[in-house]
């Protein structure tokens, strides 16, 4: 097998496309729905055309990293008007999501064009800093104002989407305050960002990140801010260590984050929430529910260590005895 990293003749061995590391922080998420394949599975998801050397070697400080980061910012849950100071390390956080994306173009078995041989030394290479390519990295915080519990739609703490749809105008055109009527835009329509050449999202339960794949230096420059103005996500820049996330999900796309609503969306999504004129706030039900699932999840969790540590004593006492 050659691999898709190093090019070297190897034995196959099987790279997560999200690290392995992040995807034990949720041990309770334990089955993958691939929306692009239509395909749920109990398995982690893979992709098997890494050799052991990069897998278990030259890749590996781009995973510790993604866990430390993850574990330190986007295990909890947020408040809706939270400003979340979050550190970083640009060029660490900018491999993590061309690795994922690049992982995910392969199981997807996309053309994969676009990650050449600068990509993959870029990726291989620990003191290599120089990002080979025009990028642009956002982020935000994702927070449930919907009155549905998010394990209604399945857990999805971790996804990640190729090419979400970036809104040109908001979800809801209009609510009336006088009925509480809600009127959702007809013929909503995608906004095709030119010289873009491809993007993906990633959720990383209450993290949401979208990196953006330009065709150049130009079209980078005359997007980037625009689109931060736009949308309800923060640049995230090269020569800055930290950055302030604020929420970028409303009661309408929280569930179905591939929706990227435009900024003033969020206003007009929340607007609709203070409505709810009955004595019952769907959203405290809500928030209810998710308490008493947490503690569920919690129990999940706690059985999955456990059962890690088990096995990691158990190791230790073979070797020991042989
Ligand atoms: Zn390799």
């Amino acid at each position: 097998m050659i691999c898709a990293y190093c090019g070297k003749n190897g034995k196959k061995t099987s790279e997560h496309i999200i690290s392995r590391g992040v995807l034990e922080l949720f041990p309770e998420c334990n089955y993958t729905y691939n929306n692009n394949l239509k395909k749920v599975y109990q398995s982690e998801p893979v992709v098997n055309d890494v050799c052991s050397d990069c897998n278990n070697k030259k890749l590996t400080y781009i995973d510790a990293y993604a866990t430390e980061f993850v574990k330190e910012y986007f295990m909890k849950d947020y408040e809706p008007n939270c400003n979340v100071l979050v550190n970083y390390d640009y060029n660490l956080l900018s491999k993590m999501l061309i690795k994922y994306a690049f992982n995910d173009s392969r199981a997807l078995k996309k053309n994969i064009s676009y990650f050449d041989e600068e990509v993959k030394s870029f990726l291989l290479n620990k003191e290599n800093t120089l990002i080979p390519k025009n990028i642009s990295i956002y982020g935000g915080i994702a927070v449930n104002t919907s009155a549905y519990p998010s394990f209604m739609f399945g857990n999805k703490k971790l996804l990640w989407i190729c090419n979400p749809v970036f809104l040109e105008n908001s979800l809801i055109r209009y609510y009336d305050t006088e009925t509480g009527q809600v009127i959702p835009r007809e013929n909503l329509e995608n906004w095709d960002i030119k010289g873009l050449q491809f993007s993906y999202l990633f959720k990383f339960n209450s993290g949401q990140f979208i990196i953006m794949f330009w065709t150049d230096k130009e079209m980078q420059q005359k997007y980037e801010k625009v689109i931060s103005l736009m949308y309800p996500y923060t640049l995230i820049e090269p020569n800055k260590t930290n950055v302030i996330l604020q929420r970028c999900t409303h009661a309408y796309n929280f569930h179905i984050p591939e929706i990227i609503d435009v900024s003033w969306g969020i206003s007009m999504a929340d607007a609709t929430n203070s409505l709810v004129r009955t004595d019952i706030n769907p959203i405290f039900i809500q928030k209810k529910l998710n308490e008493e699932w947490e503690k569920y999840e919690e129990v999940v969790r706690n059985k999955y260590f456990a059962s890690k540590e088990e096995r990691k004593h158990k190791k230790k006492h073979r070797h020991k005895g042989s």
